[in-house]
């Protein structure tokens, strides 16, 4: 044997009731030869091995050992991608010596393979019998053993955590043998019973596709024959009538009795939580969420353990901060004598966490303890699910929790400020996303509005809508109208209500119900627990105190932020967050403006890029400015040339001499003038990108159609006295009419066909920035040419533009230093012909709207409408191109331009001022690419700043999805 010893573990594992056994178990992983395997110390003394290697003399070097089984002590937070987050955490759990209940996971490899192939891998069954061994070994009783059976849990549990959307089943291993052992384990006749009913419902429903409302109704027959509407009420002989009506059911819905073996519970439950990963739900979900749908889940097989034993037990949620406002202390729900479904489920109002102090001392205690443990262990808020089995406290799932938005800029900072993180994870811990939706508007409660009831805060914003009391009617109408979905609790099934709403309110559940935890990932608006509300669902109205009713259809307001439900449509006022970047609030003016503010100015410091804002008048200039631009990177002329001024456009088109042509060019010059002037005011001092003329001519002409019906009825009605002007521009309507206009004559191609039209914006740029200087400013000018597709024409426009400049300079006796010339990169010529192209372009902005409508072949104006949501369905993509580049394919386009056109002329400077300039992930890409500055909405500055810096930490930060 030439193995050797790379790691040890010593375990200890809770010691089972009534065995010898002391709970120790030693495990060794060894190599040979490159191959890994563990082994077990046994009872005896003796070594098995744990993998599908067998025993250890069987294996011989060489062996490749497929490891589809993970025990919880093998595993470690960083191992989410195989283990799920869930069993990554448990692992992690189980090494730092927190009580867990044993078990193992099974990968999310192993989920492929069956989702790939519809069979599970050929080694999985014989690593699941090794572990389950093992696992009964550590607990010292068998799966299903009917004096003393073990029970495991079968959870679900993805990369990233999709609260409810999948399946899990408890109580595997009971059956009609075995129920009378857990029932003298137990002490209760009761609970035993009830445990085997749970599993055979949830078995049927999830398991075996059985209609969950056929269970759902011998439940209510029961307790309407003993006059109760409580579970409770339901003693062991009504139990175990209704086991033998479930068990009647699987078999006529299935055509096969309940399968009463443990081991083949136990794989028929593996296999539906694979399945489960490619349910309705689960898939909308991660669309929602964009979750790549090719991850699949991992299994978890723990062993039970038990909260709904008595008044002993129970079963709660915990946070290690308030998930809603950051704010520090104790912080989540209790459930006696429940079961963990129970308590997200938000079937029943929980009671407050504080109050298991009171209930249970030591298991409150043990409580917080680990849970300062796990907060020091993974230095971020971490969410919790534990059960208390009569005074003995496990700890079931954590993971570094979900939060809003607020939270996350006050916790990071918090974690700073307690030394637990540097500036730089702070700022990796945040997200432009998140700081977007700080940027919402929030109620403005100082009118007369008259709040009807106050649930819990739960997910934070400000939402208004009609009241709509079901899922399938919000989605139809969300189509319409804004919609306020209110239930009394949600489940999983009304995920497309919750997403197609504004807003969800429910009169049930406290902060860690399904409502609100799956309403704070989506950073969708949420009051829960408004018990004070009668919802009556059944009559699609509900009734608030002092008989207020609101029926579907009447507009509700609902706020995140405090809680409050409202009759009608409350006013809004802009949030704090964007009163801090306007100027009118001072950073430290609350706890989460100072987060914002602090961590933004880390960005700025951190990033590389600069950040600019696509403004074509000078308010939005002023507001991009107060935002944090640095310029502005895409000044669009064309609504120059609407309004009043159309007019003149349409003389400019239909000039017939030069003269006239001259007349109208001369009428528009000092409109475009005065219009740059205020920009280059503005943003004194900063670049300003303005745009030569970009769309096609004729959307500044009347519509065709509106004409030809007015030259159509003069001629009917011979009334054709003045109509010769209107069927003169007619016919240059006809003339100019393109059957696919973005591909027709716009942008470049219309300097080069229109005479005089480019000198003439070249010209006003030119005067207004010697105007600016004139008058002491400071206009620092690029002039952008777009749609450039071969270098000839930019050579061109650039010849014309730099003789106009030279004119302006020497008539005004300015000369205004450093004008830029360059071009958009938006047609994939351009892109592939970027090295001849930077020869003639002081800097390149690439127009990734344009890139990836002409890249795909998709018309930016009709796709999104008529097929996106089947593409999304399909997988084709998992978000519009249109709203985050394309990396393998449109950044192809752009990282070939970048490499060339540097190539050819090294410091070209390089921007984006496509709508992707403000997307988070697409910031990313530029950074990664070398771009000097990315473009976007005022609005959106703050978000690239972020992203921007978070870009250049390269880091990933704390993902808690
Ligand atoms: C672009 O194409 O990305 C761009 C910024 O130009 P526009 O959206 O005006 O076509
Ligand atoms: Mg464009």
């Amino acid at each position: 044997m030439r193995w050797s010893v790379t790691a040890v573990h010593r375990l200890h594992l809770p010691s089972p009731r009534d065995s010898p056994y002391d709970g120790t178990v030693e495990r060794r992983v060894v190599t040979r030869g490159g191959v890994k395997a563990r082994f077990q110390q046994e009872r005896d003394g003796g070594w098995a091995g744990l993998d599908s290697l067998g025993p250890v003399n069987d294996a011989t070097p060489g062996d490749v050992v497929p490891k589809y089984v993970y025990d919880f002590a093998e595993g470690n937070r960083d191992l989410k991608d195989l283990l799920g987050g869930k069993g990554a955490n448990l692992a992690e759990m189980t090494n730092i010596g927190l009580p867990v209940p044993p078990g193992f996971t099974i990968t999310t490899e192993a989920c492929k393979v069956y989702l790939d192939s519809g069979e599970t891998p050929a080694e999985l069954a014989a690593e699941v019998t090794s572990h389950l061994a093992a696992l009964e070994q550590a607990m010292g009783k068998m799966l299903g053993d009917p004096d003393d059976p073990l029970l495991v849990s079968v959870r679900s549990g993805a990369k990233f955590s999709m609260p409810g959307m999948m399946d899990t089943v408890l109580n595997i291993g009971l059956h009609d043998g075995s129920v009378a052992g857990l029932e003298k384990q137990s002490g209760s006749d009761r609970f035993a019973w009830d445990s085997y009913r749970r599993l055979v419902q949830m078995f049927g429903k999830t398991v075996l596709g059985v209609d969950g409302e056929l269970f759902e109704h011998v439940m209510d027959e029961a307790k309407k024959a003993k006059g109760t509407t409580n579970d409770l009420d339901l003693g062991a002989s009504d139990l175990q009538e209704i086991v033998a009506k479930f068990k009647d059911i699987v078999a006529t819905q299935t055509g096969s009795p309940f399968p009463d073996d443990p081991r083949q519970q136990m794989d028929l439950a593996v296999r539906a939580v694979f399945d489960s990963w490619n349910g309705d739900r689960a898939r909308l979900y991660r669309r929602q969420e964009r979750i790549p749908a090719d991850l699949g889940t991992a299994v978890n097989v723990q062993s039970m353990v038990f909260g709904n034993l008595g008044m002993d037990s129970g079963t709660g949620v915990a946070f290690t901060r308030d998930p809603a406002t950051g704010a520090t202390g104790v912080y989540g729900d209790y459930l006696e004598n429940a079961q963990g479904e129970d308590v997200v489920a938000g079937i029943r109002n929980t009671k407050a966490l504080q109050e298991l102090e009171a209930i249970d001392k030591p298991a409150y205690d043990g409580l917080i303890a680990n849970m300062a443990a796990l907060e020091e262990h993974y230095r971020d808020l971490c969410d919790i699910e534990f059960t208390v089995e009569r005074h003995k406290l496990w700890m079931l799932q954590t993971r570094v929790g979900k939060r809003t938005a607020a939270a996350s800029f006050i916790i990071a900072t918090q974690l700073v400020d307690e030394g637990v993180i540097t500036l730089d994870e702070a700022l990796s811990r945040v997200s432009g996303a998140q700081l977007a939706q700080l940027m919402f508007p929030t109620f403005d409660d100082t009118g007369d509005k008259v709040r009807i009831a106050k649930g819990m805060n739960a997910s934070p914003g400000a939402a208004v809508g009609v009241a709509v009391f079901d899922s399938d009617r919000a989605e139809e109408r969300a189509k319409t109208e804004a919609v306020i979905l209110v239930r009394r609790e949600t489940t999983p099934d009304d995920l497309n209500g919750m997403i197609a709403a504004q807003g969800i309110l429910t009169s049930r559940g406290g902060k860690t119900s399904h409502a609100a935890v799956v309403a704070r990932g989506m950073g969708k608006t949420c009051v829960c627990g408004a018990e004070e509300l009668e919802v009556d669902l059944s009559g699609r109205k509900f009734t608030a105190p002092g008989g207020v009713v609101v029926s579907e259809g009447d507009l509700i307001s609902i706020d995140g932020t405090s809680g409050a439900v409202y009759v009608g449509e409350m006013p809004v006022k802009p949030s704090p967050v964007v009163q801090y970047f306007e100027g009118t609030l001072a950073p430290d003016s609350d706890p989460l403006v100072a987060a914002v503010h602090r961590l933004l100015e880390h960005a700025d410091a951190k990033r590389r890029m600069l950040v600019r804002a696509n403004a074509d008048t000078p308010e939005d200039a002023e507001r991009g400015r107060r935002f944090g631009a640095q310029g502005i990177g895409l000044c669009r002329t064309e609504h120059m040339f609407l309004g009043d001024r159309r007019q003149l456009v349409e003389d400019l088109i239909l000039a017939d001499t030069d003269d006239e042509r001259a007349a109208a060019l001369a009428a528009l010059l000092p409109l475009q003038r005065d219009d740059f002037v205020g920009i280059f005011d503005a943003m004194d001092g900063l670049p300003v990108t303005v745009r030569l003329l970009d769309p096609p001519l004729h959307e500044f002409l009347p519509s065709m159609e509106e004409l030809a019906v007015d030259v159509a009825v003069a001629e009917a009605t011979g009334k054709t006295d003045g109509i010769e002007p209107r069927r003169a521009l007619l016919d240059a309507v006809r003339r100019l009419h393109e059957s696919n206009p973005m591909l027709g004559l716009r942008g470049v191609r219309l300097g080069l066909v229109v005479p005089g039209l480019f000198a003439l914006q070249v010209r006003a740029i030119a005067e207004a920035a010697a105007i600016r200087a004139a008058a002491g400013g400071d206009p620092q000018v690029e002039i952008m040419v777009p749609l450039v597709g071969a270098v000839q024409e930019l050579e061109i426009i650039r010849e014309e533009a730099e003789g106009v400049l030279a004119d302006v300079w020497r008539e005004r006796g300015t000369t205004v230093d450093g004008v830029l010339i360059g071009t958009m990169i938006e047609v994939p010529r351009a892109a592939l012909t970027s090295g001849e192209i930077a020869g003639v372009a002081d800097f390149f902005s690439f127009g990734t709207n344009d890139l990836t409508q002409m890249g795909w072949g998709f018309s930016r104006d009709d796709v999104e409408a008529a097929f996106f949501s089947r593409y999304l369905d399909l997988g084709i993509f998992g978000v519009s191109p249109f709203e985050t580049l394309d990396r393998e394919g449109i950044g192809r386009l752009v990282r070939i331009s970048c490499e060339e056109g540097r190539a050819a002329k090294p410091g070209l400077k390089l921007g984006i001022c496509g709508e992707h300039g403000g997307d988070p992930d697409s910031v990313h890409f530029c950074h990664e690419v070398g771009l000097d500055y990315v473009s976007c909405s005022p609005f959106r500055v703050p978000v690239a700043r972020l992203e921007a810096g978070r870009a250049a930490l390269e880091s990933g930060g704390s993902d808690t999805r």
